[in-house]
């Protein structure tokens, strides 16, 4: 099958490289370890998206995880829509912030208090320094694999935007703040265990991504996830749950809800905000009256509960809240990747697919993987050439192996169908 055509996403990518480092504002845009340059996107409409050639894809990134109603959804368009012609910005409180708070906090029980934020990145920063300041402790243990946002003291070995470019770590962190920060692999009781012994009074907390989708998807035991909460509740530290994937993702009490824990500090992002840049974090009104102006952790942000932004996450939130919203997504993912495990299983192909909730991952192995240290690097040659294929048959794809899928409401059965026929063809060739 030939190549799709990417006479106007090479044009702009050239231009772009003229512009910003690798071309792009986010580095795994830049299909540095898959086929050809990146694609351009033009609009996205409900599950499909059109680049600049007119290429028309099924979106199984849906940016990265924040449309769980597909793109351009009326309610979430709506809200933005009313809210836009009164300004866009005034760094003052608005009834907007208000009315997300209250849709959270009252269908989420997780927490009791918030604080609004921009991104993901800067929901978790917070969430450690309100867990430092809390415990009065310094040192964070994070897991190996799992990304936590681009903050200095949780980019250690922090999963796909490194691994995808053969790095674990960044450089630019300083030593001094990564020594604060101590990795172990995931589903080890031995390595947190010996971690608490080692600094049995510094520890502040032990932060995990709700379930770990940065670095393939690595599903933990239900019975590792308690363990993490009894273990951190006997020394005095804290346990952070990063839900900004998962979060409103698995249920509206995310993967907290899902395991039945109840961490102490959460973060949120992604869809929280309905596409616009949102981020979150909360925990009981205890620990969250330790954040400035009634405490002295500070935090502070300029475009924080962004009108517009609210607007978005209101108009999103609003939908997830409709009876069934979750068993039907979850439901739809679970049959889509069941035919799809089957035809592997008939045809003997060496790939897996794991999945929980609507998240799905292509793993180019027939070993179930629970660690980072578990994936063969190597494997990503044969992601290179499924994205290809799958590109060439209209189904788009995160541009890295190690990145998961996505599925929203708006991917019908009918699309859900017509994207097995082109992944069965796409794995028939690359096996
Ligand atoms: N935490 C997790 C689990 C994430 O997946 C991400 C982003 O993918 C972040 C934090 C950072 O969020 P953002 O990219 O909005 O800064």
């Amino acid at each position: 099958m030939n190549d799709i055509s990417r006479k106007q996403s090479a044009r702009l990518f050239e231009k772009a490289q003229k512009y910003f480092p690798g071309g792009v504002n986010s580095p795994v845009r830049a299909f540095k370890s898959v086929y050809g340059t990146p694609l351009f996107i033009e609009r996205g409409d409900g599950c499909f998206l059109w680049d600049a050639d007119g290429n028309k894809f099924i979106d199984f990134c849906c940016s990265w995880g924040p449309l769980i109603l597909g793109h351009n959804h009326p309610t979430v368009r709506g809200q933005v829509e009313d809210v836009l012609g009164k300004g866009m910005s005034f760094g003052a409180p608005t009834a907007l912030e208000n009315e997300l708070a209250e849709l959270i906090l009252k269908n989420n029980k997780k927490i009791e208090k918030l604080r609004f934020v921009s991104s993901g990145t800067e929901a978790v920063m917070s969430a450690i320094r309100l867990a430092r300041g809390y415990t009065g402790r310094d040192k964070i243990v994070k897991f190996d694999g799992c990304y936590h946002g681009h903050s200095d003291s949780m980019l250690v070995k922090a999963g796909s935007g490194l691994v995808t470019f053969g790095e674990t770590s960044s450089a630019g962190v300083p030593k001094s703040f990564a020594d604060e920060t101590i990795v172990i692999p995931l589903h080890d009781k031995v390595a947190l265990e010996e971690a608490f012994k080692q600094f049995p009074d510094e520890i502040a907390a032990v932060i995990i991504e709700g379930v770990p989708a940065n670095n393939g998807l690595l599903i933990q035991d239900k019975e590792y996830i308690q363990y993490l909460r009894e273990i951190t509740q006997s020394y005095g530290s804290l346990l952070i749950f990063d839900e900004v994937i998962t979060g409103f993702r698995l249920g509206f009490e995310g993967a907290a809800g899902y395991y039945g824990v109840s961490p102490d500090i959460i973060t949120y992002g992604k869809i929280i905000g309905g596409g616009m840049p949102v981020g979150a974090y909360g925990a009981s009104a205890a620990i969250m009256k330790n954040i400035s102006p009634d405490g002295a952790v500070y935090q502070a942000g300029t475009l924080s509960g962004n009108p517009v932004a609210m607007a978005a996450g209101i108009g999103q939130l609003s939908e997830l809240l409709r009876p069934g919203f979750y068993d039907e997504l979850n439901a739809k993912t679970q049959a889509f990747v069941s035919a799809i495990e089957q035809y592997i299983q008939d045809k003997g192909y060496r790939v897996k697919v794991s999945f929980i909730g609507s998240l799905f991952w292509f793993a180019f192995t027939d070993k179930d993987i629970k660690k980072a240290e578990e994936i063969d690097p190597a494997s990503m040659d044969f992601f290179k050439e499924f994205h290809r294929e799958l590109l060439n048959r209209g189904i788009y794809l995160g541009p890295s192996g190690y990145e998961v899928g996505f599925i929203s409401a708006a991917h019908t059965p009918e699309v859900l169908e017509n994207a097995k026929r082109a992944i069965f063809e796409s794995l028939d060739i690359v096996k």
